[in-house]
């Protein structure tokens, strides 16, 4: 068995901003501290932080007063801002900065009176967050067929934003459509579709096809890693999306494939390792690692925490 290591893979820049944002907060304010929703969307990650006394909730008011709150990477309304200052609440604001580069965008074209349409997916927390910075200029479209439903004439003033997690290929063919029925749709100037989703798309858009496997590491409630996934099942390699080696089925393989392996933007790279051992001790599996584009992005940590480190 060969394994195909893809890189980049596994932790972007937003989400190591945002886990060491909880690790900096937890450091210096201790338990109790709150998060709203998950700092990122993996089970490895939200439960190892769960066994050190964080408390994930989904509703301002489940946070006691006066205590300390993260905003996780995916960023929240304005509305959920309000709740969180009503309670008096410490908010420390882990929003990734290419999630608030779309909220501000929003924010533009809904005061130039645009009707924004939003490429994303329904309940993701990013979506909810950016829409509503502008609910009423708002409008989702998961899939082309949205964009046929549209009741509005073609020389509306119209924009569209998208989800920084999408699948490259799918948000283009929603975009060629709305180009078809609005010429003049406005766009940002640069991509909304955030430079670690590309990358990961690209690395297995280029290696899937000598792989006969594909194993993606990622929570089921990862956007960016169900893309990657069902990215490699487009080129038709057979491929899970797991969170370690606990989901991995020995029924899967013969003993003598080529395994691709990849990680989604908020899967740590322990996991992957604890993948690859599990494939070396079954199957005697080589290792060969693949990089496709080398990647050299940090973020800072919000401000409050820095802020912090200095005294
Ligand atoms: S996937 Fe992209 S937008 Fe999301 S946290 Fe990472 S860098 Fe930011």
């Amino acid at each position: 068995m060969k394994i195909l290591l893809a890189s980049p893979r596994g932790f972007c820049a937003g989400v190591n901003m945002a886990i060491e944002s909880l690790e900096l907060a937890l450091q210096t304010f201790g338990d109790p501290i709150y998060v709203y929703h998950e700092i990122v969307h993996n089970q490895f990650v939200v439960n190892s932080f769960k066994g050190r006394g964080v408390t994930f909730v989904n509703e301002i008011d489940e946070v006691p007063e006066n205590s300390n709150l993260l905003f996780s990477a995916h960023g929240v309304s304005p509305e959920t801002r309000r709740a969180a200052a009503a309670r008096n609440l410490n908010a420390i604001d882990a929003t990734c900065p290419l999630v608030t580069k779309v909220h501000l965008e929003a924010i533009k074209y809904a005061k130039e009176d645009y009707t924004i349409f939003l490429i994303g997916h329904q309940g993701h927390d990013e979506v909810i967050g950016t829409m509503g910075e502008a609910p009423k200029a708002m409008v989702l479209v998961e899939d082309v067929d949205d964009v046929d439903k549209l009741d509005l004439p073609a020389n509306e003033k119209v924009a569209y934003l998208t989800q920084t997690t999408l699948s490259v290929d799918d948000a283009n063919r929603i975009i060629a459509r709305l180009r078809e029925r609005f010429p003049n749709i406005a766009n940002p100037p640069k991509d909304d579709i955030c430079y670690a989703t590309q990358n990961r798309q690209d690395a297995v858009r280029k290696l899937a096809c000598e792989a006969d496997i594909c194993l993606v590491l990622g929570s089921q409630n990862s956007s960016n890693s169900q893309r990657l996934r069902e990215l490699a099942e487009e080129t038709a390699v057979k491929a899970w999306l797991i969170d370690g080696p606990q989901d991995i089925s020995p029924d899967w393989f013969q003993g003598d494939e080529t395994v691709l392996m990849t990680a989604g933007a908020s899967a740590p790279e322990t996991v992957v390792q604890q993948c690859v051992e599990w494939l070396k001790e079954r199957f005697d599996a080589s290792v060969e690692f693949r990089n496709i584009r080398e990647e050299n992005v940090h973020f800072p940590l919000p401000k409050v925490l820095r802020n912090l480190q200095k005294n």
